[in-house]
């Protein structure tokens, strides 16, 4: 960001050792630095009016990227994740469920078969002694293949039970996330809301302190802005406080010589400069 101070030319010379130059008063230090002496009152707006703007930049940037967007994002992922864990957990309950019907169907099958050989052996009808013991092997044959099918039935319940359970667990964990993604994302919407609320009031103040300056130095101020910087800068020392650049310690100390209110451009990124006072 521009907008700090800072100066990337550590070892250029400090004001504190001018060169022995004679700054000769009012001068100006190029032909493409168009200079113009603010009245106090105007020094004031355009001091008021760097203000807003740094506090538009912050409130425009807090618009542009939501404090709680990644944390939102973070939700819509698990939200995901946790709809795949559900679709392939009712895979699993439905695949049991099918096995279960199975299990059941042919329990019932062997049951039948029991009941229809138990009624031939009570009814004996034309039946040798060695067609009952045969009937009766039959009968405990079925009666065991019930017994394994029960066991097997009976484990399957249990896995489809815990499968319901998951499911469940699933669900619930959907629920919650699902409610807290909208919270999130209705206090993500109020918060764009409100901060775009402050930049129209800051744009309208931003244009009335406007109007009070000379629409030149207006133009300068707001093509910098459009670049990404503060609009002016209040130097501290011989370097653009919104780009870094270096002002060459003639100009400078020609600067120091002037009118604390003389604004000047940056040559670099055409910011308006201010002395301070
Ligand atoms: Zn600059």
């Amino acid at each position: 960001m521009p907008s700090t101070p800072r100066s990337p030319t550590a070892g250029s010379p400090s004001p504190s050792s001018p060169p022995p130059s004679t700054p000769i008063p009012g001068s100006n230090a190029t032909e493409r630095d168009p200079t113009m002496i603010l009245t106090d009152a105007q020094r004031s707006t355009l001091l008021e009016l760097i203000d807003l703007t740094a506090r538009s930049r912050a409130l425009r940037h807090e618009h542009d990227h939501p404090a709680d967007a990644p944390k939102l994002q973070e939700l819509i992922g698990r939200h995901k994740a946790l709809g795949e864990e559900k679709s392939s957990v009712a895979e699993v309950i439905a695949g049991l469920e099918t096995e279960n019907a199975e299990l059941s169907a042919a329990i019932e099958k062997q049951n039948a078969q029991i009941a229809k050989k138990t009624a031939e052996l009570n009814d004996g009808t034309g039946l040798t002694s060695r067609d009952l013991v045969h009937l009766q092997e039959e009968i405990a044959a079925h009666e065991g293949k019930v017994a394994e099918l029960e066991e097997t039935e009976l484990e399957s319940m249990e896995r489809l039970e815990t499968a319901q359970t998951e499911l469940a667990g699933v669900e619930a964990s959907i629920s919650e996330v699902t409610a807290e993604g909208k919270t999130v994302q209705t206090g993500i919407k109020d918060r764009k809301a409100a901060l775009a609320g402050e930049l129209d009031e800051l744009g309208s103040q931003e244009s009335q302190l406007k109007a009070d300056l000379p629409p030149d130095l207006v133009r300068r101020f707001e093509g910098n802005v459009a670049q990404g910087g503060p609009g002016a800068a209040v130097l501290t020392g011989p370097n653009c406080q919104a780009c870094g650049q270096e002002i060459s310690g003639m100009t400078w100390h020609a600067w120091l010589a002037e009118d604390v209110n003389e604004v000047h451009a940056c040559e670099e990124c055409e910011a308006v400069l201010l002395r301070r006072s």
